[in-house]
């Protein structure tokens, strides 16, 4: 059966082209953050290399070596895996040599299965060679070899690359949908899928892995109370956080890019809270801390300072000072007024 949860249209789509055989070499999988465009892709590698009459059955001896990894003519590249620096830029990114060796197993035929497929997890991490190198794959197909790259966005996937590959975009479910999915297929007690599938924003993947990794949800929390603790913090600390940023920056742009969207998140909330708009909120577990600080602070004052972290993520982008742009984002943090009886 097809694991991913919801995606009926790209399931649908996939089913279709089983049945037809009508299958193009490459596809594009777009979508956020644990949407789901792994499990799409390895559930696809499962149903071309099924040995059972409904592919993917998910229990012959090919699904299972798909799921754990251990087939063959399976490749994932992933990003955790294999990303290199960009010395110019200092970029995370897939260098050439990477795509050369897919390159050099892509000549040979399947070796167990049916097809060879690669999944390239990060094509919008592309370095410039390695995307110009993996094109001259993708115009040349070759017999039972498919190419599956997934990315975010298709803001930073070379056009041409694009040009070559049949996209598919997922979408975040529902939360309801989400809660549901947590409840039926993981067993999730209805309080904990609520407030997991509110959390994920729909990107049941993030809430599947806190289920298996406990600590993502401890990090999840630490970091959140983190931002809290910098509305109360003095200058001095403020500081010592945005030095420890703009050093974490220098290592990797993207953790970095992902804390200040967690920054964008809980000042999204307390926004939300002050325009009345409470059921929208995402940290529902803290709704109350949330809605005291909403009622403390001003609407323009909250306004602003969202607008002032999304305009130190984009000056980031632009390689702008880091620790000169995080300082002046948190000189910029709302003042409580009129706080009756400490914090
Ligand atoms: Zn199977």
């Amino acid at each position: 059966m097809w694991q991913i949860v919801g995606q009926s249209k790209v399931v649908s789509y996939f089913k279709k082209c089983l049945e037809t055989g009508l299958l193009a070499h490459a596809y594009l999988f777009i979508g956020p953050h644990h949407v789901g465009k792994m499990q799409l892709a390895i559930n696809v590698a499962q149903a071309l290399n099924c040995q059972e009459d409904k592919p993917p059955c998910s229990e012959c001896n090919s699904c299972q070596k798909i799921a754990q990894g251990k087939h063959v003519d399976v490749q994932v590249l992933s990003v955790d895996s294999n990303l290199e620096k960009n010395k110019s830029t200092n970029k995370a990114e897939i260098g050439i040599e990477k795509i050369r060796q897919i390159q050099r197993a892509a000549n040979l035929p399947p070796f167990e299965g049916k097809y060879k497929l690669f999944i390239i997890d990060g094509a919008d991490l592309l370095s410039l060679e390695a995307a110009n190198c993996l094109l001259k794959t993708l115009e040349e197909p070759y017999n039972k070899v498919l190419f599956l790259l997934l990315a975010k966005t298709t803001k930073t996937v070379p056009p041409t690359v694009i040009s070559r590959c049949q996209q598919l975009t997922l979408m975040p479910l529902a939360v309801d949908e989400a809660e549901k999915a947590l409840i039926d297929l993981h067993g999730v007690q209805k309080q904990k899928a609520r407030l997991l599938s509110t959390l994920s924003k729909g990107c049941i993947g993030w809430a599947i892995s806190t289920l298996k990794d406990k600590k993502l949800l401890e990090h999840y929390y630490e970091d959140r109370e983190v931002i809290l603790d910098m509305i109360h913090a003095d200058y001095e600390e403020r500081f010592i956080y945005a030095t420890r940023l703009a050093d974490q920056y220098k290592r990797n742009r993207e953790i970095t890019q992902e804390v200040l969207k967690g920054w964008v998140e809980i000042w999204r909330d307390i926004l939300l809270i002050k325009t009345g708009i409470n059921k929208a909120i995402t940290n529902i577990d803290i709704q109350k801390r949330l809605e005291q600080l909403s009622r403390d602070m001003n609407l323009c004052d909250i306004r602003y300072f969202i607008n002032d972290i999304l305009v130190t993520m984009i000056n980031l982008r632009k390689n702008v000072n880091a620790r000169l742009a995080i300082e002046a984002m948190m000189m910029n943090i709302p003042e409580r007024a009129q706080v009756k009886g400490g914090s």
